[in-house]
């Protein structure tokens, strides 16, 4: 019987080294690979045997990294980044080409809107924003030309659940699949048991833990009928010039249903590159072993947190799923299992001023731009990270001047709750 995510997350991909007996995942730092003969070594780059090469395209320490995250998602394949960006990046560039779209949720990471609304149109690959909270307005912006849709579980600011059952329904009857960025709700939420085609992680933020190391992940279902819709996926379907001749959709037949992970890894990330190195790799291996137990002790600080906000007078609104109501919160009961992740946002009366003081007035929680780490953290979005948006265009993502973005960690709720209350008392 397959072991739940929990046990998982400690054992999956791994036993013990062949050599040393070493319970430790070795960290394998080597670049190459001593081939056994002319022979074995042709077998490999023929790709008709799967073995270490080289490891900017594998590495075994790696290696252990994607198969635990294959098990802990129940996908197929998985392939290691160097950053959360290359992994959103590779996911798109896999199947889309110059002339193509995809459709994105308006909702999303800011660093993710700048890749593809300037970056990937650069490239010659049109993004089609929509509005989430209506799935239809995904079948609405799609064309023949459509390769992906894309969206965030829980996006910031505004943390409403991203409808991943509704999109993929319609992704699979139109032929197009969706890829989810899970990166804020590991374990919580898995994509892929709502119909989720591919999910990414920047790997930086929970499944990481301790706020070490950047790093991403692309991971292949295994489950997308990439032949049933051929003429959407040329760069799946017809002879790869880049490998002699090879055609994805057959070439991982033997291997199993994960054309999509294999071709992500033996073109694009042989000839761009962004390889996780070996020693971040164990370094996430580390984190995934305690993720599971973090993630629930993020949502409950993070929910006592949000209610407790909600009864401050100086706080005018509070953003949590837990705050939610309607439809938004029937989505996140649907689609979340065991808490509603360790973001808040709060809104304070005072505006853009009180923002910033709350942020100075600060001593247990950092002052940082990332999430997810095991420690609380904090950031005014409107003076940093959203700063170059104009004032509408700040109202329209849901950050108001006095919003500030809370990443609750693990330490005494008792203690986060009194250094939130002593900077608000300042304000
Ligand atoms: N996706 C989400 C939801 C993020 O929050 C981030 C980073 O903040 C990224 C992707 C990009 O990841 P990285 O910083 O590892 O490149």
């Amino acid at each position: 019987m397959a072991h739940r995510t929990e046990t998982q997350a400690l054992h999956a991909g791994y036993r013990a080294d062949p050599t040393t007996g070493s319970v430790a995942v070795p960290i394998y730092q080597t670049t190459s690979y001593q081939f056994d003969s002319a022979e074995h070594a042709a077998s490999l780059f023929s790709l008709s045997e799967l073995g270490n090469i080289y490891t900017r395209i594998m590495n075994p320490t790696t290696d252990v990294l994607e198969q635990r995250l294959v098990a802990m998602e129940g996908g197929a394949a998985a392939l290691a980044l160097a950053s959360g960006q290359s992994a959103s990046l590779f996911s798109i560039l896999n199947i889309a080409s110059a002339g193509d779209n995809f459709v994105c949720s308006q909702h999303i990471y800011g660093g993710t809107w700048n890749l593809f609304d300037v970056t990937m149109r650069d490239m010659g690959i049109d993004v089609r924003f929509v509005d989430p909270s209506d799935p239809e307005n995904f079948r609405k912006a799609t064309d023949d030309k459509t390769r992906a849709y894309y969206g965030e579980t829980l996006p910031n600011p505004k943390l409403e659940m991203f409808p991943i059952a509704e999109v993929a329904a319609i992704g699979n009857e139109l032929g197009v699949p969706l890829i989810v960025d899970n990166t804020a709700a590991p374990v919580i939420c898995r994509p892929f048991d709502h119909g989720a085609a591919i999910t990414m992680y920047s790997t930086t933020k929970y499944l990481g833990g301790h706020g070490t190391s950047v790093g991403g992940v692309l991971i292949d279902g295994g489950t997308f009928d990439w032949e049933a819709h051929k003429e959407r996926f040329p760069l799946l379907t017809r002879p790869d010039p880049g490998y002699h001749g090879a055609v994805w959709l057959e070439a991982a037949k033997p291997l199993g249903p994960i054309a999509y992970g294999l071709k992500a890894r033996v073109t694009l990330l042989r000839d761009a590159g962004a390889a996780m190195s070996p020693f971040n790799a164990f370094l996430f291996l580390q984190g995934i072993e305690t993720v599971s137990l973090r993630m629930e002790r993020h949502c409950q600080n993070a929910e006592k947190v949000a209610a407790h906000l909600a009864e401050h007078p100086k706080v005018t609104g509070v953003i949590h799923p837990s705050q939610q109501s309607g439809e938004a919160r029937r989505r996140a009961d649907a689609y979340l299992n065991g808490g509603y992740g360790g973001l808040v946002g709060m809104e304070l009366e005072g505006g853009k001023a009180a923002g910033q003081a709350f942020i100075d007035n600060l001593e247990l929680l950092y002052h940082v731009a990332n999430i997810g780490d095991a420690r609380s953290l904090a950031i005014h979005p409107a003076s940093t990270t959203h700063s170059q948006l104009s004032e509408e265009d700040l109202l329209a993502s849901g950050v108001t001047p006095g919003y500030v973005r809370l990443s609750i960690g693990i330490e005494h709720v008792d203690d986060i709750l009194a250094d939130i209350d002593q900077a608000l008392a300042k304000v």
